[in-house]
């Protein structure tokens, strides 16, 4: 029992079911189902864990008497019943894990209301509790009527090429409602376009060539470079005086080396880091007196568009935003590599021509994925939201709009629906992901609720 936990009808029901589910969800997290290029083959296309955490999840919904359909190994699909379809869209495979666990992270460590472990809370421990919410409704009579459809898929964390087989390769339909349990509650009904462009400007003589960062969607956090040319009283000097105009800056020079310590943001939240590599170039342009390139660090360093007019808004999202995760230099040019989110209203091709025209560079657009918004007036956002608020007396909270993305795009008619609760941080694609046992059983309580809540629109339909 915990804040949001009510004594419902669907959380006394709940209570028969969650000793078997944390069960099941113990020998999940047991399963390292990390994507694993070295095991891949034709019938394992994610890797041999992928393929067992895959695997498992089917057999125990046949085991609770659902149908399976293997879908070539790239996801499991459960299903039930006859009729009109609601999808729920969950994932098997998790992210890496790093050697600062101080729990076992494929251990499922219970401690007090917490079990610990990779995947915990993205996205095993929220799939077994919509699994149990169909088991409980299966029991009880309550999925007649419709067809119900849970896929769990194997690539969500490296590009969802699960959902994109069993939609575009297997053609399977898309359903008349679907929800993902894998972002937060209440829900989530609008989520921004994410683009991605390179930024290139011709500097040569700036330095030897270099790459800085390795992942696009998180702020550059760490740059270095060797400055021969210079000596090393010079760049003392330059530090010395780049600390005064930007004393929160964390720079350090040995011999010829100079080092840029910045601090990391996910992608849609770039303010909330400093990029290493801009200050990096800014302190490089004030030695070299290359104006433009100092220019550029005022006008990207704060990720929101306003000092060069790309903060665009709509009805839906109040913020636009560039995150620089790459820096290249070949030794002529010079490439940014910006992730950039935006609004439903603004074409990801016209931000860029903004971007090119206001800062010069050529600017070349690489991939942009469609805004998802659902309206929040909408029978599916107010039953949702009704189940939502029945189950834990939670009527506060609103529904979202964010920067990130999430499995909902891959489909239609989706959107996120749980399963972090408010004010939770539970530490995913971060070292002691947990999951609170109490949420994990209160989610299984308001997804039996919102699938009835849902089934009810199609039926009337
Ligand atoms: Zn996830």
């Amino acid at each position: 029992m915990n804040e949001f936990t009510q004594k419902t009808a669907y959380s006394e029901l709940a209570k028969k079911y969650y000793p078997e589910a944390l069960e099941s969800l113990v020998n999940f997290i047991k399963i390292n189902s990390v994507n694993d290029e070295s095991t891949v083959s034709d019938d394992k296309p994610f890797g041999q864990g992928v393929r067992d955490a895959l695997d498992y999840v089917g057999n125990l919904a046949i085991k609770l008497g659902f149908n399976v359909d293997w879908c070539d190994h790239y996801c499991t699909e459960i299903s039930y019943g006859e009729g009109e379809l609601i999808d729920i869209y969950a994932h098997a495979d998790v992210v890496p894990v790093s050697k600062d666990w101080i729990h076992e992270p494929f251990g499922a460590q219970i401690e007090g209301d917490n079990m610990y472990g990779r995947g915990t809370s993205d996205d095993k421990g929220p799939a077994i509790a919509a699994l149990y919410a169909l088991k409980l409704l299966k029991d009880e009579g309550k999925l007649e009527g419709f067809k119900v459809r849970m896929v769990v898929g194997g690539n969500e964390e490296l590009g969802s090429r699960c959902l994109e087989h069993y939609f575009n390769v297997m053609h399977k339909p898309y359903p008349k409602y679907g929800f993902t349990p894998d972002g937060d509650f209440p829900l989530i009904y609008a989520e921004k376009a994410i683009c991605t462009y390179t930024h290139t400007f011709e500097i040569p003589g700036l330095a030897n060539p270099f790459e800085w960062g390795d992942a696009l969607n998180i702020v550059l956090a760490d740059a270095s470079i060797t400055l021969d040319d210079i000596s090393t009283e010079k760049l003392e000097q330059a530090r010395y005086i780049y600390l005064e105009n930007y004393p929160q800056a964390n720079i350090k020079i040995e011999g010829h080396t100079v080092t840029f310590k910045g601090k990391a943001s996910h992608g849609s939240l770039p303010w909330f880091g400093s990029n290493a590599g801009l200050h990096l170039l800014n302190y490089i342009a004030r030695l070299r007196h290359i104006p433009e390139l100092r220019s550029l660090f005022h006008l990207y360093h704060h990720g929101d568009g306003k000092r060069f007019g790309g903060d665009y808004k709509s009805d839906n999202f109040t913020d636009s935003s560039y995150c620089i995760g790459k820096i290249k230099y070949d030794g002529e040019k010079l490439t940014f590599y910006v992730n950039m989110r935006l609004p439903e209203t603004i074409n990801p091709q016209d931000a860029c021509d903004n971007v090119a025209e206001k800062m010069g560079g050529e600017v070349k657009l690489l991939s942009s994925s469609e805004a998802l918004v659902i309206d929040p007036k909408s029978d599916m956002v107010r039953v949702l939201m009704d189940a939502y608020q029945k189950e834990t007396h939670d009527y506060t909270s609103k529904p979202l709009a964010i920067g990130g993305g999430t499995y909902a795009k891959e489909s239609k008619n989706t959107l996120a629906f749980g399963s972090a609760f408010p004010g939770r941080d539970n530490r995913i694609h971060d070292n002691e992901e947990y999951i609170s046992l109490d949420d994990f059983y209160n989610s299984i309580a308001i997804y039996a609720h919102g699938i009835v809540n849902l089934a009810k629109l199609v039926k009337k339909a």
